[in-house]
C-alpha cells in the first residue's frame, strides 16, 4: 500500500540506482569504524585532522557543559550568548587574521545567512558552477539575480559580470576547496576580477580550514593573501575541526551587519556550549599541530600517485579529497560494492551530488590514517584496474 504516493517515487530512485540509505556507524570516529557490525577502514570522513575523537576536545566539551549547561537556551540576541561564544569568535578571528568572526550552528546556515543577508533583489551573486548545495540554496533564498560561472574560471566570471550589467552589490561566491573534486579555487584570479568591479568575495573554506596553509588558515593562507574589507571567509567547525558549527570571518562591519540582519543567526538557537567549548580547543590544536597537516598531505599524495599509477582517473590536486572518476552509475556502484567487500568505507557519489556522467568513488584520508591504510586501499584498486 502506497498511501502517500511517495513509495512510487522511491521505487523510481531505486530503479535508477539512485536510492540512498543510511549506514549506521557503531563506534567512535576513528580511522577504523564499526559499520553495521563490521570493522571498516573509514575513507569517507571529513575528520581531516583526526580531531573528532581527540580527548582534549571531549574534555573541553565536558567542561563547557558543566559550566554552561547542555543547551544554549535561545538565540544569541535573546538569551543564548555566552562568554564562551565570544571567546571562540575572538580565537577564530585571531587564527584567520580578520577583524571579527561570528559562529553559526552549521555551515549550511552560515552560507544561507551570508547569501541572503548580503544580497537581495537589486544585487547579483556570481557563483562557481561546482559550489556546494548550501551556497546554491542561499542564492535561491536571497532573491538576488544569480549568475553561474564556469568552474574555477576567472575569465568566464568577468564575462558574466559584464553581461549582468549594473547592480547595487556584486557578490562572488566560491568554495575554497571544492567538496567533490578536491581542487582549490583560483582565488588570486577571482580577487583580481573582484577588484575591478568592486565585488565582495565569499570563500567557503569548509574543506580548506585546518587543511590548507602552514597554520591551516585555509585558502587565503595557501595563496599568501591578506584579509581585505570585501573578502569574507566562511568555514565549518565540523570537518577538520572535528566538532560541528561554522563561522564567518571578516571585517567588523560585515559581522555586525550579519548580527543585525542574518535570519539564520537571529531566529535560531545559539550553538551548544559543548560544541563551542570543543571548537575552541580544536582551533588551538589546528593552528599549532602542524604535523597533522604534513602527515595528511603525505597520505593524500601517496594515495593519488598510487591510483594514477594503477591507471585510475584521478584529477590533479593536493587536498585529502581524492575522487576516482568512473563515469556511469552502474559501474560506480559495482566498484563501491567491491570496496565494501574489502572492508573499505567509501560510498559512491552520484546524482544529484555530481553530474550523471561523472559518478565517482570519493576517497578521503585523515591524519589519523597510517601509510599502511593507504596501501590497503590501493590493493583493492590494483586488483580492479
Ligand atoms: C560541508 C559543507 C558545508 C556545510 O557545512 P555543515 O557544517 O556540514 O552544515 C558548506 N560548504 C561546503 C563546501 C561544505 O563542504
Amino acid at each position: 500500500m502506497d498511501s502517500t504516493g511517495l513509495e512510487a517515487e522511491l521505487q523510481n530512485l531505486e530503479d535508477a540506482g539512485l536510492r540512498r540509505r543510511l549506514r549506521r556507524v557503531e563506534s567512535a570516529p576513528g580511522p577504523e569504524v564499526t559499520v553495521e557490525g563490521r570493522r571498516m577502514l573509514m575513507c569517507a570522513s571529513n575528520n581531516y585532522l583526526g580531531l573528532a575523537q581527540d580527548p582534549r576536545l571531549i574534555e573541553a566539551a565536558h567542561r563547557a557543559m558543566i559550566r554552561y549547561g547542555a543547551g544554549s537556551t535561545g538565540s544569541r540576541l535573546i538569551s543564548g550568548d555566552t562568554e564562551l561564544h565570544e571567546a571562540l569568535e575572538k580565537r577564530i578571528a585571531r587564527w584567520k587574521g580578520t577583524e571579527a568572526a561570528l559562529v553559526f550552528a552549521t555551515g549550511y546556515m552560515a552560507n544561507v545567512a551570508l547569501a541572503t543577508t548580503l544580497a537581495g533583489e537589486e544585487d547579483v551573486i556570481f557563483s562557481d558552477e561546482w559550489n556546494h548545495a548550501s551556497i546554491i540554496d542561499g542564492c535561491r533564498l536571497s532573491r538576488a539575480r544569480v549568475s553561474v560561472y564556469r568552474h574555477a574560471d576567472p575569465g568566464d566570471l568577468e564575462s558574466k559580470i559584464i553581461a549582468a550589467g549594473p547592480a547595487r552589490r556584486r557578490l562572488i561566491y566560491t568554495d575554497g576547496v571544492f567538496s567533490m573534486d578536491g581542487d582549490v579555487a583560483p582565488l588570486p584570479g577571482l580577487l583580481e576580477v573582484a577588484g575591478k568591479y568592486d565585488a565582495f568575495v565569499v570563500v567557503d573554506d569548509a574543506h580548506a580550514g585546518g587543511v590548507l596553509g602552514k597554520r591551516g588558515r585555509g585558502t587565503m593562507e595557501y595563496y599568501g593573501l591578506s584579509p581585505a574589507p570585501r573578502i569574507i571567509q566562511m568555514g565549518t567547525l565540523s570537518k577538520a575541526a572535528g566538532v560541528e558549527g561554522a563561522y564567518v570571518a571578516g571585517a567588523k562591519a560585515v559581522i555586525d551587519y550579519l548580527i543585525n540582519r542574518a535570519r539564520p543567526f537571529i531566529f535560531s538557537t545559539a550553538p551548544s556550549p559543548a560544541a563551542v567549548g570543543a571548537a575552541l580547543a580544536a582551533v588551538e590544536i589546528m593552528e599549532q599541530e602542524q604535523w597533522r597537516r604534513d602527515h595528511l598531505r603525505a597520505l593524500a599524495s601517496r594515495l593519488r600517485t598510487g591510483l594514477r599509477e594503477r591507471g585510475w582517473r584521478v584529477p590533479e590536486g593536493s587536498t585529502p579529497i581524492i575522487p576516482v572518476i568512473i563515469g556511469e552509475v552502474g559501474e560506480t556502484l559495482r566498484l563501491a560494492a567491491r570496496l565494501d567487500d574489502a572492508g573499505i568505507f567509501a560510498p559512491a557519489i552520484r546524482p544529484p551530488t555530481v553530474p550523471p556522467e561523472s559518478c565517482r568513488i570519493r576517497l578521503t584520508v585523515t591524519a589519523a590514517h597510517r601509510m599502511e591504510d593507504v596501501d590497503r586501499i590501493l590493493a583493492v584498486f590494483a586488483t580492479e584496474g
